[in-house]
């Protein structure tokens, strides 16, 4: 078990940037302990007040998209020539099954990973989807208290985290390649119509030309879909982290985006509703969790699940019988 600090220490190293007391909160907050746990709610109200002045973007798309150059390569645009200071995190619960993560390799990120204005921390390993979002919601809250003004959370565009990803972000960006096949390449509709923008990355070479098909075909496709509650028309560009070009556009984009909807008012509304919906998220998952706990229901589980297998008793049935232990 990591070293514990005191509240205090904790609180008063996020708050004045300390890096390395940012990295101990943030392992405080991932940890399961319940002690640990008690101690984390207490730092998290501790900064809460100084927590929230931030852009919050989500990015994914399929492993090979070029994720982490084209973040390191934002990233580095916006630590050098914005004064942006940055976080990246990961959702990414698969990194149970295969025990790393999608950020575990940092030299992927070198650049960004040894500038003092960026912070890169992967995904908490061994959680299920709804811890490791939990703890990655937290994790943000402390780098904003720390004074990242930027956040960036990566996912990998290929299963369910990108629905919890998308509920706590402002900005969500697609990266999608060209000339993959119309399939859109593993990524599901439900997650083109989450996008606030799309960019068709490695867009150099001899595939600058497909790029920009792709870009033209995406952009049509997107024409399709009824207009977002933001008011906002999703945008689709190329670019190349390899040559730069295009990077800083998306930026704009981003930029464009918050303006627009702060001016408007979703921007705040949207946040408000997503402080909802982590409320209920954590009833719902707490009271899960303590009723899978329970002895009684831990000892009657397996011959209920027996039953209802065989056809003996009906779900609801079932579930009924347990939820009255
Ligand atoms: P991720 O799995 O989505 O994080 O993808 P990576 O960032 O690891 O990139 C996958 C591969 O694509 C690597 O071999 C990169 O060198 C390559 N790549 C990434 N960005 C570009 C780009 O802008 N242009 C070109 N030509 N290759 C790129």
């Amino acid at each position: 078990m990591a070293k514990r600090f005191s509240v205090s220490e904790y609180t008063d190293g996020v708050l004045s940037g300390n890096r390395v007391m940012l990295s101990r909160a943030i392992t405080l907050v991932e940890s399961t302990l319940p002690s640990d746990q008690a101690l984390a709610q207490q730092v998290l109200d501790a900064v809460l007040p100084h927590a929230g002045r931030s852009v919050r973007v989500g990015i994914t798309g399929v492993p090979g998209v070029g994720k982490s150059t084209f973040i390191e390569a934002l990233g580095l645009h916006l630590v050098n020539t914005q004064g942006h200071r940055l976080a990246v995190l990961a959702v990414d619960p698969s990194s149970q099954r295969s025990g790393g993560s999608i950020l575990g390799d940092k030299t992927r990120m070198n650049l960004l990973a040894a500038h003092p204005q960026a912070f890169i921390r992967p995904s908490p390993a061994g959680r299920s989807l709804g811890g490791v979002t939990r703890a990655t919601r937290e994790a943000m809250a402390l780098c904003e208290a720390a004074g990242h003004d930027v956040i960036f959370v990566e996912t990998v565009g290929v299963g369910q985290s990108e629905t919890a990803v998308h509920s706590m972000v402002d900005f969500f960006l697609l990266l999608m390649l060209a000339g993959a096949g119309d399939e859109l390449q593993g990524i599901k509709k439900g997650i083109m119509e989450m996008a606030d923008a799309v960019t068709i990355t490695k867009a150099d070479g001899d595939n600058e030309l497909a790029s920009r098909r792709a870009r033209r075909e995406y952009q049509n496709a997107l024409h399709l879909f009824p207009l977002a509650p933001s008011a906002w028309s999703p945008v689709v560009t190329t670019s190349s982290a390899l040559t730069g070009a295009g990077v800083p556009e998306v930026w704009a984009i981003v930029e464009r985006y918050v303006q627009q909807t702060q001016a408007s008012g979703y921007f705040q509304r949207r946040r408000q509703e997503q402080n909802l919906h982590w409320l209920h998220e954590t009833i719902r998952e707490t009271l899960e969790a303590h009723f899978f706990a329970r002895p009684e229901v831990q000892q009657h589980l397996p011959a209920v699940q027996q039953r209802v297998l065989s056809g003996q008793q009906s779900a609801f049935g079932a579930a009924a019988e347990l939820l009255g232990l």
